[in-house]
């Protein structure tokens, strides 16, 4: 047990140092009056965050990767003033929850879809830790009044994962997509927790409904988009969806459908590390399958 016990310790002094000596730190990007967007500057941090500053309470979308917990509380401190009040996570990917623990540890209140707690209850890796786990669920929606704004949180359903929520602050015309809106990079929708082709292209169109030629779109990747830039998106995957359905339909196999490169046309925008444009064709190829097998 003494044994068990030291690892632990160590353990837990190796993961400090390694935070503190983690090199990435967090650029900010004021977007309205005490609205910021926080991205990685020098490395990857996670998905992109919102944090909103005020009189009454410390709001923040999302909180990276769990070595950018340490410099997100001192950056949210600097902004704010004070700690974190609430966190929303838009979905369990821990790029985009992996500090929950730690802003809890440091008094925040942790709020997500219903299904992100339901995973995070079988492996709380992703969120820190137990102390990651969402303390307030919602399965549609929730609305939160903080410092003069109204952030409408409202869950779009089997999109990038099973759990994803969108956020529309309505006064001030902001949409947190979370990685419902990856910005001129082909987007990552994750099959095999709960996302779907189809549920993330209709995600996609209930913000553009909701988005005029003014809107502000804060993206789970990439820089800041607008109504046209998240329109290039819809265009882009639904035309993607139709060109490899073709060949679908034509009784061709996958790798025969990869070698014939329906996406090339989309190559040089939107491939990137991650989702390669042989990625995407793949989880199209794949999609379909599982849609026409129900
Ligand atoms: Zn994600």
């Amino acid at each position: 047990m003494r044994n068990v016990t030291l690892s632990i310790a160590m353990l837990a002094c190796a993961s400090t140092a390694f935070a503190q000596n983690f090199p990435v730190t967090l650029k900010s990007t004021e977007v309205i009056p005490g609205m910021f967007m926080l991205e990685g500057e020098g490395g990857f941090a996670g998905g992109n965050m919102t944090l909103l500053v005020g009189d009454d309470r410390i709001f923040l979308i999302d909180d990276g990767i769990e070595a950018i917990g340490p410099k997100l509380i001192e950056t949210a401190a600097e902004l704010a003033g004070r700690p974190v009040d609430f966190v929303i996570n838009t979905h369990v990917h821990g790029d985009h929850v992996g500090s929950n623990a730690a802003l809890a540890s440091d008094g925040a209140v942790v709020v997500a879809h219903d299904n992100i707690r339901k995973r995070l209850l079988e492996d709380s890796a992703e969120a820190g830790g137990p102390g990651g786990l969402p303390v307030v669920t919602f399965a549609d929606a929730v609305t939160f009044f903080v410092n003069g704004h109204e952030a409408f949180v409202f869950h779009v359903a089997a999109a990038h994962t099973d759990g994803d929520a969108v956020i529309h602050f309505r006064d001030v015309n902001i949409i947190h997509a979370g990685d419902v809106h990856f910005n001129y990079l082909f987007p990552f929708i994750d099959l095999d927790t709960g996302g779907s082709i189809a549920g993330f292209l209709t995600a996609q169109r209930r913000m553009l409904a909701l988005a005029d030629d003014e809107t502000v779109i804060i993206p789970g990747h990439g820089p800041l988009a607008s109504k046209a830039d998240l329109q290039a998106a819809v265009d882009m995957l639904a035309d993607s969806q139709a060109r490899v359905a073709t060949l679908v339909d034509q009784g061709m196999s996958e790798e025969d459908i990869v070698a014939a490169n329906p996406l090339a046309l989309y190559h040089d925008d939107w491939n990137w590390d991650f989702i390669t444009t042989e990625r995407m064709t793949r989880t199209l190829i794949r999609s379909m399958a599982a849609e026409q097998a129900e």
